[in-house]
C-alpha cells in the first residue's frame, strides 16, 4: 500500500477537507478507512490550476479530452464497495483518468493495475503518482474492456467509465470471492452495479444511479 509524500504538495486547508468529508458521511459513506484516505488525498494536484479551487467540492469536474475527474462521493462509494468484503491485493481499474480513484485506492489495497485507453491522460496520471510517490500503480495504454488478462485474476475490479453491457472479460478476470463494481447503461441511464463472484456464481446487486462517461473503444495516442 502506499502512503502519499505530501512534503512541498501545498494543501488547502483542513477545514475544507474535513467538510467534504462530513459531506460524504451525510450521504452514507461509512468506511472510516476510505474517509480518512479521502480526507488527506490532495485531489487538486489531480486538476488543472484554472480549476484547483473547486477540487474539494464535490463535483465531477473537466480534465480535457472530453472526460471527468469522479465525484468525490462517488470514489468513495466505489471504493467502499470493493473492499466491502475486506482486504483485496489485486485490483483492476479500468479508465485511468487524472488518476484520483487510482491515488485513493493505492493507499488501501497492495497493487492497482489501471488501464487507460487516452495516452496523454495516462502521461498526465503517471506524473502526479510520481509526485505524491505512488509506487503501487501500474499502468497500461489499452482498450480496459478486455481487462488486462496477464495480470489478472483479481480480487477487486473497478470501471470508471460506463459500458452498455458488462464486459465479459471483466468477469472472466475476476478470482473466486471477487468484487466487480461497475456502472453500466446508456448516456441517459445508469445503474451502479456490484458483482461477486461466489464458488463460480455471479451473484449481482444494484446499488445506485449513476452518472459516468461512457466506456468506448479504440486507443488515443
Ligand atoms: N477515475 C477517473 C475517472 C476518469 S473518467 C478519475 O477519477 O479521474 C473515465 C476514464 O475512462 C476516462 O479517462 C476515459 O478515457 C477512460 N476510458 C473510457 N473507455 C475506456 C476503455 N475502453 N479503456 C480504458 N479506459 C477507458
Amino acid at each position: 500500500m502506499s502512503k502519499l509524500n505530501l512534503a512541498g504538495i501545498g494543501m488547502t486547508s483542513q477545514r475544507t477537507r474535513d467538510r467534504l468529508v462530513q459531506r460524504l458521511c451525510d450521504q452514507g459513506i461509512e468506511s472510516t478507512e476510505v474517509l480518512e484516505v479521502m480526507r488527506t488525498t490532495p485531489r487538486h494536484i489531480f486538476l488543472d490550476e484554472a480549476l484547483a479551487h473547486r477540487a474539494y467540492e464535490d463535483d465531477a469536474l473537466p480534465i480535457g479530452f472530453q472526460q471527468t475527474i469522479s465525484q468525490p462521493y462517488t470514489v468513495a462509494r466505489m471504493t467502499e464497495l470493493l473492499l466491502a468484503s475486506g482486504p483485496l491485493k489485486r485490483v483492476l481499474e479500468v479508465g485511468t483518468g487524472s488518476g484520483y480513484q487510482t491515488t485513493v485506492l493505492a493507499q488501501l489495497v497492495e497493487r492497482v493495475y489501471s488501464v487507460e485507453r487516452i495516452k496523454p491522460l495516462q502521461e498526465k496520471a503517471r506524473e502526479r503518482f510520481q509526485l505524491l510517490g505512488v509506487r503501487n500503480v501500474h499502468l497500461k495504454h489499452a482498450d480496459g474492456g478486455f481487462g488486462w488478462p496477464e495480470k489478472g485474476p483479481f480480487d477487486g475490479i473497478i470501471s470508471t467509465a460506463a459500458p452498455e453491457e458488462i464486459p465479459g472479460e471483466l468477469i472472466d478476470q475476476l478470482d473466486e470471492g471477487g468484487r466487480l463494481v461497475i456502472p453500466v447503461g446508456g448516456s441517459t441511464s445508469q445503474q451502479l452495479i456490484l458483482i461477486e463472484k461466489k464458488q463460480d456464481e455471479m451473484i449481482q446487486s444494484m446499488v445506485e444511479p449513476a452518472n459516468f462517461v461512457p466506456l468506448r473503444s479504440g486507443l488515443i495516442r
